[in-house]
């Protein structure tokens, strides 16, 4: 069987001892990124902001529970090779006051919608909003073309 098709191994926190203190076994996920809820884009103008985060690298937008967040994958820069924190006595107190209760250790990384590019949530206003731009791929003697159909509603 080749490797490609064996199952996942999920590590999940049940596995682990009651006491046992899960970051000893984690590579830092709660490091590697910073989240921030923005506003629920109600119009063009918010859709063509969030556009804007997403031609940044390592930006994505994520939605859960009807609230928006701009999630930026960065690594934190006191973040060790091994996986602890360069300034624990000074860290952060968003750091501090994070536990390993609630923490992403078994996370999936699966959102109610989630933006990579500023394409898809370029599609994802046009669904809402009609097409903001000409299709790019529309040359002058295919003008007599049927326009291209705008996407379905998105429920
Ligand atoms: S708090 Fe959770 S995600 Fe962060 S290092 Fe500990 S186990 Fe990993
Ligand atoms: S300050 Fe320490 S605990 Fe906080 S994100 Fe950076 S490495 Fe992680």
């Amino acid at each position: 069987m080749s490797s490609a098709s064996l199952p996942m191994t999920i590590r999940r926190r049940l596995d682990y001892p009651k006491d046992a203190n899960l970051c000893e076994y984690c590579t830092a996920k709660c490091c590697h990124y910073f989240a921030l809820n923005i506003d629920e884009p109600v119009n063009r103008r918010d859709f063509d902001f969030i556009r804007w985060y997403l031609l940044h690298e390592h930006a994505t937008v994520f939605v859960e529970d009807d609230t928006w967040y701009l999630l930026v994958h960065t690594t934190c820069k006191h973040l060790q090779d091994d996986h602890r924190c360069g300034i624990y006595e000074t860290r952060p107190s968003i750091c501090r006051t994070y536990t390993t209760a609630e923490c992403e250790f078994e996370d999936d990384w699966v959102y109610d919608k989630y933006f990579e590019t500023p394409e898809q949530i370029d599609e994802y206003a046009d669904a809402l909003f009609g097409r903001q731009f000409p299709d790019p791929d529309t040359k002058k003697q295919d003008s007599l073309r049927s326009r291209r159909p705008t996407s379905l509603p998105i429920a």
